[in-house]
C-alpha cells in the first residue's frame, strides 16, 4: 500500500503526518504557524528521508486550488501576516520532487470522511467546520465540489434571530454566517468565550438557529446524502439535536426523505475521524492524486 503525506496547514499550527492509502495514519507531528521561512523549513525537516509517493496540503484559506489558474497553489487574501499571496505548492515542488495535491482544510476533511469515515459508502456529503471560522466542503461522487475556485459556504447569509442585536463582527460581510455564528461571534456577542458558556445558556439556541438556516441552505441546494458538524464549537455536543430540529423545523416536510424527517439523526452528525479529521484530510487529497 502506497504511503502519502499529508500537512494540515492551519491559522495556529501546521500538523504534519503520514498515513496509508486506506486512511490509517501512522507518524504525526505539529508546530505552530510563524512565518511561511520558519515554518516550511520545519515541514521540509519532518518529511526529509520519508519514502512517501505523494503529498497532500489541507489548507486554511482563501486559496486557489484550480491546477490551470495562473494562481495555483497560491494562500491568496489571507489577513494572515506573511501568509497573504504565498505560494506553498511553489514552495513544496521546490524541495520535494513529489505530486502534490492542494485544497482547503474543509475539502480534504470532506474527503476523508467521504472515503474513511461518517459518509463511507455514500454517493456525496458536506462537512462543516465551526470553529475561528466557518467553512465547508463538498464532495459529489467522490469529485470535491469546485468551480471558479473553492466555495465558501461559512459567508452565506441567514436570517437574523428575533432579538439578536449583535451587528456580525465577518470583516468583509459583517452579519454573514461566520459574523454571526463562528466561535470568535459567540464570545463577542456574549462578552465571554464559547468555551465558557455553560450548556444550557441561551447562546446555544440561537447558534443552533444559524447553523440550522445554513444548513437548510445548503439542503436545498445540493442535497448531500450526510452533513458532518466539526470544528471547536460543535465540541458542545447539545448542539446537534438543537440543530436538527430545528432544520427538521425550517424545512417543514417540503422534501419527503426519511433523513430530512424522523432520520435526521442520522444525516446531521459529527466527525468519524476525530482529532486527526485534518489530517486524515490531507492524506485524502494526496490519495486522490495518486489516483489520477
Ligand atoms: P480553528 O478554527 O482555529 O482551526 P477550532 O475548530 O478549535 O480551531 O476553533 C476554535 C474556536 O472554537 C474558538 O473560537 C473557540 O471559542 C471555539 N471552541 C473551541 N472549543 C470549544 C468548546 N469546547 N466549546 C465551545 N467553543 C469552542
Ligand atoms: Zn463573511
Amino acid at each position: 500500500m502506497k504511503l502519502l503525506g499529508g500537512i494540515e496547514a492551519g491559522g495556529t499550527k501546521f500538523v504534519c503526518g503520514i498515513g496509508y492509502e486506506d486512511g490509517k495514519i501512522i507518524d504525526r507531528t505539529s508546530f505552530p504557524t510563524t512565518t511561511p521561512k520558519e515554518t516550511m523549513t520545519q515541514v521540509f525537516q519532518y518529511f526529509e528521508g520519508k519514502s512517501i509517493e505523494a503529498i497532500g496540503i489541507g489548507s486554511f484559506g482563501p486559496i486557489d486550488p484550480i491546477a490551470s489558474s495562473s494562481g495555483y497553489g497560491f494562500i491568496t487574501t489571507t489577513p494572515k501576516p506573511h501568509w497573504g499571496q504565498y505560494n506553498i505548492v511553489g514552495a513544496i515542488q521546490e524541495r520535494l520532487a513529489l505530486p502534490i495535491a492542494f485544497d482547503t482544510d474543509v475539502n480534504g476533511a470532506a474527503l476523508a470522511e467521504y472515503k474513511w469515515g461518517a459518509a463511507k459508502g455514500l454517493d456525496s456529503c458536506l462537512y462543516i467546520t465551526i470553529g475561528t471560522g466557518i467553512g465547508a466542503g463538498a464532495v459529489v461522487g467522490g469529485e470535491i465540489v469546485h468551480g471558479l475556485s473553492h466555495p465558501e459556504m461559512g459567508h452565506i447569509y441567514v436570517r437574523r434571530f428575533s432579538d439578536d442585536t449583535f451587528k456580525g463582527c465577518c470583516p468583509y460581510h459583517g452579519d454573514c454566517l461566520e459574523g454571526m455564528a463562528s466561535g470568535p461571534a459567540i464570545g463577542a456577542r456574549w462578552r465571554k468565550s464559547a468555551v465558557e458558556l455553560g450548556k444550557d445558556h441561551p447562546a446555544w439556541a440561537m447558534e443552533a438557529h444559524y447553523l440550522a438556516h445554513a444548513l437548510m441552505n445548503y439542503v436545498l441546494i445540493l442535497a448531500p446524502h450526510k452533513i458532518i458538524m466539526g470544528g471547536g464549537v460543535m465540541k458542545q455536543g447539545q448542539l446537534f439535536p438543537l440543530i436538527r430540529n430545528k432544520l427538521h423545523e425550517l424545512l417543514n416536510g417540503y422534501i419527503a426523505h426519511p433523513l430530512l424527517n424522523n432520520e435526521i439523526h442520522n444525516y446531521v452528525v459529527p466527525p468519524n475521524l476525530g482529532d486527526n479529521a485534518g489530517l486524515a484530510g490531507a492524506i485524502a487529497l494526496a490519495s486522490n492524486c495518486c489516483d489520477d
